[in-house]
């Protein structure tokens, strides 16, 4: 039986409604109830929108005419039935089947249990005479080709036709066939109630499937190309909500003036440019032109600073810090770790010295006693400038007049932390910058409700970092070489201690710093080297850090701790272990610890791995420069999570979209939340109310459209 004769007919008219619990639903009862729970299902309406994860084609083939190895679908009748034990644990059973075109073997393979018959439910179905629908590949058998089954289905009228069925996410206990019948019935019977939450005009402009038939050709297409238009659908709505949701928060901080006046005096700005040693990019200048124009707006900056690795950020930041600063107002300055909070606090202290500007540094690890006196200056005003960690973000931190926030390295503080932040500093301008450049539809996504600004090219006189891939012994010369030139070196390791579990998953020993540093100390044994790594207490890595930063240690052996942030102008070449290991917007990060001062400078890739596709990756890295192109190549490899920080925890932004294939897609969900956001369609009062519900429901209860224009 197909979908729309089922609708038709009405055959299982049960009494259900969108919010009926789940349990309810004849077949349910209590434990199914719980297993679909953990699927995230606990009414009817929760069942319409889980989606599956990809599709079948169950169109029949002869048994003749199948493709070696390819699923397809095959209907046959049963001749005969027999159940083997092939192995200790495990069984098979071996049907014989025949269609108009051939006589074979369908076979099953299942792990024998002591507690139930593996095979009951084949043999109540698979019986001898009876028509069925089998799934799988023909495979070669001891002397025959023989059919290798992966599902079946008793064959009723209407089977004949063949069908592209869902695959749905599941989970241990309930089996595919039951959750694809539930379905069956309940988007026969149920998905009629739900109602289009785009309003008609967009769904026109936009040429986008009504949503029921969308709902229910995504989960039982009469075709490919209707699985495709129902997806676009589904996916469009996925985009749509969310850039909404972006497009009503940016409206109405739009609307809400911050309160604060500038005037660009430079009694600041002019000493700070002339005693930092170095002129403005052209680059530099023109995003400090558009923060400037930002922060003399009557509403709040919110401005996303993407820059390379070296591009310069920091001093463009620091002009914005200025800026506020001369115009009596506080600034936070927001580092992802301690390292690089004190990083950022030195070279303040060294870029501001002789300016009248009070700059102190707060972190997890400050004393208390101490941090009680920061506090307290900071609530007089008396402190122009905080640099911290998120310890800024705790209780008990309290601005005089904060008008400036500026977020370093921003995709470590994840989604959630941001929202924190701009919840506690209310309303000032916001600065955030980002070294690992996000493809650009991520960029829309995650920050659809930003301005963006780029830092396209790195300060001049600097060469390119040439990358390599080398042996150990290769590395460890030209790192020699350098370091007696009076240069200094990273050597990165991926862990910290070895871990048994990686290494025997990985087949091979993961290098650690740790143990491995004994190793390297005997090799540099005329060089004074440091060991860094994420374990450590945040006053030892300082002191290490330190040290470094003064040339008192010529290497530093380290896990991924230096990755973001860390400046020495004097590291030329920086040896990372294991690369493959790392994402190549992280391998590009590394990278770019190198290659800060005007010496030339590399970066090693240390690879024993004759593993082909590995080292095609690690090729790709060697060749491209460009982090942004490195980005995208990452998104494709490696999939959205580097990129969405905390999200990658959570259960996925989009079920139905895709952010490496709908691009297209995604914009024009943006233009038209913008152009809804704007007033530019028109909407009946249900429309009105349901966009309202919808929006709620998933992004709480500050967001509603009603707040805007
Ligand atoms: P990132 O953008 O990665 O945070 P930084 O702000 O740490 O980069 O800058 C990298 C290095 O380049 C620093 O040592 C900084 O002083 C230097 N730098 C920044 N701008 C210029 C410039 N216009 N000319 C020369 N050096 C610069
Ligand atoms: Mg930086």
């Amino acid at each position: 039986m197909n979908l729309t004769s089922a609708i038709n007919h009405s055959v299982v008219a049960e009494r259900m409604d969108l919010s009926t619990p789940i349990q309810f639903v004849k077949g349910v009862g209590p434990s199914k109830a719980q297993l679909l729970e953990k699927l995230g299902i606990k009414t009817v309406e929760d069942l319409l929108y889980h989606f599956p994860r990809g599709h079948q084609d169950r169109k029949i083939v002869l048994l003749k005419d199948a493709v070696p190895k390819e699923k397809q679908a095959f209907l046959v009748d049963v001749q005969s039935i027999e159940f083997l034990r092939s192995g200790k644990m495990l069984g098979q059973a071996r049907a014989l089947v025949k269609d108009s075109s051939s006589l074979m073997a369908a076979v099953w393979f299942k792990r024998l249990s002591f507690k139930y018959d593996v095979f009951s439910a084949l043999k109540r179905d698979i019986i001898p005479g009876r028509r069925v629908l089998l799934y799988g590949g023909i495979e070669h058998g001891d002397h025959a080709p023989e059919l290798r089954v992966e599902d079946y289905e008793i064959a009723t009228e209407g089977t004949d036709s063949g069908k592209i069925v869902p695959i749905y996410p599941l989970t241990e206990g309930l089996y595919d066939k039951w959750l694809r019948t539930l379905a069956f019935r309940i988007v026969a019977q149920s998905s009629g109630q739900v109602f289009d939450p785009l309003p008609l005009t967009l769904r026109q402009k936009q040429n986008l499937s009504p949503y029921v038939q969308a709902l229910r050709n995504f989960h039982f297409p009469p075709s490919w190309s209707e699985r495709d238009r129902a997806r676009e659908r589904l996916a469009f709505d996925e985009f749509f909500f969310l850039e909404l949701a972006l497009a009503i928060n940016r409206s109405q901080r739009d609307q809400t003036p911050k309160g604060l006046t500038y005037a660009v005096k430079r009694n600041l700005l002019t000493p700070f440019r002339k005693q930092m040693g170095f002129e403005f990019t052209v680059p530099q200048t023109r995003v400090i032109n558009e923060i400037f124009r930002d922060m003399q707006r009557p509403t709040p900056m919110n401005r996303l600073l993407q820059g390379d690795v070296g591009s310069g950020k920091t001093v463009v930041a620091l002009s914005a810090a200025l800026l506020a600063i001369e115009n009596g107002y506080q600034v936070a300055f927001l580092a992802p770790t301690e390292i690089l909070a004190g990083q950022h606090h030195l070279s303040l202290a060294r870029l501001f010295s002789g300016l009248p500007v009070q700059s102190e540094l707060l972190t997890g690890s400050t004393p208390s006693a101490e941090r009680k006196k920061i506090l307290n200056k900071l609530k007089e005003g008396k402190i122009h400038l905080l640099v911290g960690t998120h310890a800024i973000l705790n209780e008990g931190v309290a601005f005089d007049k904060l008008a400036l926030a500026i977020i370093d390295e921003q995709h470590r503080f994840g989604v959630r932390q941001r929202a924190k932040l701009l919840a506690k500093t209310g309303n000032p301008d916001v600065l955030i910058m980002t070294a690992t450049p996000i493809p650009r539809t991520l960029a829309m996504t995650l920050y659809g409700d930003l301005d963006v600004s780029i830092i396209d090219h790195l300060p001049g006189g600097r060469s390119p970092i040439k990358t390599s891939l080398t042996t150990r012994e290769q590395a460890f010369t030209k790192i020699e070489q350098e370091l007696k030139i009076g240069r200094q070196a990273y050597l990165v390791f991926p862990l910290v201690e070895a871990s048994e579990l990686l290494t025997k998953k990985a087949g091979k020993l993961i290098s650690a710093a740790v143990k491995e540093f004994d190793l390297v100390q005997k090799r540099f044994s005329n060089f004074k080297i440091g060991l860094l790594h994420g374990q450590m207490k945040a006053e030892e890595k300082k002191q290490v850090m330190d040290r470094f930063r003064m040339g008192h240690l010529s290497l530093l052996v380290a896990t991924p701790v230096i990755e973001v942030g860390i400046d020495i102008p004097n590291a030329t070449v920086i040896g990372i272990l294991n690369p493959e290991r790392f994402g190549l917007a992280q391998l590009h990060q590394l990278r770019g610890r190198v290659g800060r001062g005007d010496h030339p400078s590399e970066c090693l890739l240390i690879q024993d791995s004759t593993d082909e596709i590995l080292n095609e990756r690690l090729d790709l890295f060697c060749l491209i420069r460009d982090g942004f192109k490195l980005a995208e190549e990452d998104l494709k490899l490696r999939g959205p999570g580097e990129f969405l920080g905390e999200a990658q925890h959570g259960l996925p932004l989009f079920k139905v979209g895709d952010l490496i294939n709908d691009g297209l897609l995604l914009s024009r969900a943006r233009e038209s939340a913008k152009a809804l956001v704007a007033g530019e369609m028109a909407l009946t009062m249900k429309e009105f109310g349901e966009l309202n519900r919808i929006l709620q429901k998933r992004f709480g209860s500050k967001l509603s459209l009603s707040k805007v224009g």
